[in-house]
């Protein structure tokens, strides 16, 4: 079993280490939850300071101009662009995940019932993301469609048929880390003549991704997780090149437009991606979203996304293995994929009978040490298939090997002394 003294080794040995000094941590935390809302760059708070006082403070409205503010959403989607394998201009920041997959998904669906209107079916899975099958809903309903959800990879294959207008999936899944094969559903959803739409919420900055060398026809993805962008960061979106100079989007706001200074009455839309911005975006936060995909940057000379993966991967390893070997005989059990390949940056836990309702408990008693992940509630009626899940987050720019084994660690001790039993850890919040 690997000791504490090998995962110190591990750390002096680890070619990213000095990526770790981006970011001011809290002292005597574990932060194992990057992927919901990653931590706060160093050179962030400088940046909206210079936005603040100097950009907005002393140059005013001049600032659109002379800051370069016009141009920040396209500069900042040319950067994330190098993270998911898609080229200069292709990718814009706007708005957030759930308003992008509105756009992206209604432009999906005009070419696919342009292209044949006999194909009447939106596919995804049950165990999307609520927002991503709210928002495919809400659509299904205004285009006269119908959402079919289904539980397997299996049962994807067998929705690829003349019925389907788009797949929408989310590459990794947000609760089991389950990692779809973009590449190959992409093309086999194409032989069967459908589009398909990528959420990339857990895998920009989190997994390598090649849009365009899967030939995928839209992605969406989140500012505030892998990409360290703050709370509420905006969000991206990507269009395939053979869309994005001929779709349309519902939201036809002004500052997509091709000319938004001309203020003609009439609506033409703006070349390629830059029509799926809607309206003015928020400056300080796209000013720190720039700060977050710098972070994640700045490991491109040390190997970039594979040199990232290489360590998340061992990261992960590292807690199954500990996690199994130590806390089995406790009550525990993976409740991720056991295959690296099949799995994002993210590792999950479930709890056996009796302690099967203890899993929020043991999150918050974990915090109060310091071990900071997160619990996401299963399927009251089918546990079995759906557990409660305890779920941690491996962020390799700014996680160790040793802090892996302490948060083990710490989850023995809970454990051992039933801590999570204390009523403190028993109170739910309004955001767990
Ligand atoms: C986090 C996440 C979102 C977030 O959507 P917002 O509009 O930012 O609230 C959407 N989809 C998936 C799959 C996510 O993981």
């Amino acid at each position: 079993m690997t000791t504490r003294q090998d995962c110190d080794v591990l750390d002096q040995e680890d070619p990213l280490r000095e990526l770790r000094h981006q970011f001011d941590l809290p002292a005597g935390t574990i932060y194992l939850d990057g992927n919901s809302l990653g931590v706060l760059p160093r050179a962030t708070l400088a940046r909206v300071q210079q936005v603040i006082q100097r950009e907005w403070g002393q140059d005013l409205i001049k600032s659109w101009n002379t800051a370069g503010w016009i141009d920040l959403p396209g500069r900042i989607g040319d950067k994330i662009a190098r993270l998911v394998g898609a080229a200069a201009g292709e990718l814009i920041v706007a708005d957030s995940t759930s308003l992008n997959l509105y756009k992206a998904l209604s432009a999906a669906l005009r070419i696919a019932q342009e292209g044949d209107p006999s194909r009447k079916v939106i596919v995804s899975e049950r165990s999307n993301f609520p927002t991503d099958l709210y928002i495919a809903q809400s659509l299904a309903q205004q285009f006269g469609l119908r959402l079919h959800l289904v539980d397997s990879v299996d049962e994807i294959k067998a929705t690829l048929n003349a019925d389907l207008a788009v797949l929408m999936l989310t590459e990794v899944n947000y609760r089991t880390g389950y990692q779809h094969d973009m590449k190959a559903l992409t093309a086999a959803a194409h032989a069967a003549g459908a589009l398909v739409i990528w959420d990339l919420a857990h895998s920009a900055g989190a997994v390598p991704v090649d849009l365009n060398g899967a030939d995928a026809d839209f992605a969406v993805g989140c500012g505030y997780k892998y990409l360290n962008g703050g709370p509420g960061a905006p969000a991206f979106v990507w269009a395939n090149a053979k869309h994005a100079q001929r779709c349309w989007q519902p939201l036809s706001g002004w500052l997509g437009h091709a000319a938004p200074f001309q203020f003609t009455p009439d609506y033409q839309p703006a070349a390629g991606i830059k029509r799926f911005i809607c309206g003015t975006p928020a400056l300080l936060s796209l000013a720190a979203l720039e700060c977050g995909v710098d972070t994640v940057l700045a490991a491109e000379s040390l190997g970039g996304m594979t040199a990232l993966r290489k360590k998340s991967i061992a990261l992960c390893e590292l807690f199954i293995e500990l996690a199994e070997s130590r806390c089995a005989a406790l009550g525990v059990r993976l409740a991720s994929p056991r295959d690296e390949g099949q799995r994002g940056s993210q590792v999950c836990l479930s709890l056996d009978a009796p302690l099967q309702e203890a899993g929020y408990a043991v999150i918050q008693a974990l915090i109060a040490r310091g071990v900071i992940g997160d619990f996401r509630a299963g399927d009251p009626a089918r546990l079995d298939v759906v557990p409660h899940i305890l779920r941690f987050g491996f962020t390799p720019l700014y996680i160790g090997f040793a802090d892996v084994y302490d948060a083990v660690e710490h989850l023995v001790q809970v454990l051992k002394l039933e801590e999570w039993k204390r009523p403190e850890f028993n109170q739910k919040g309004a955001v767990t």
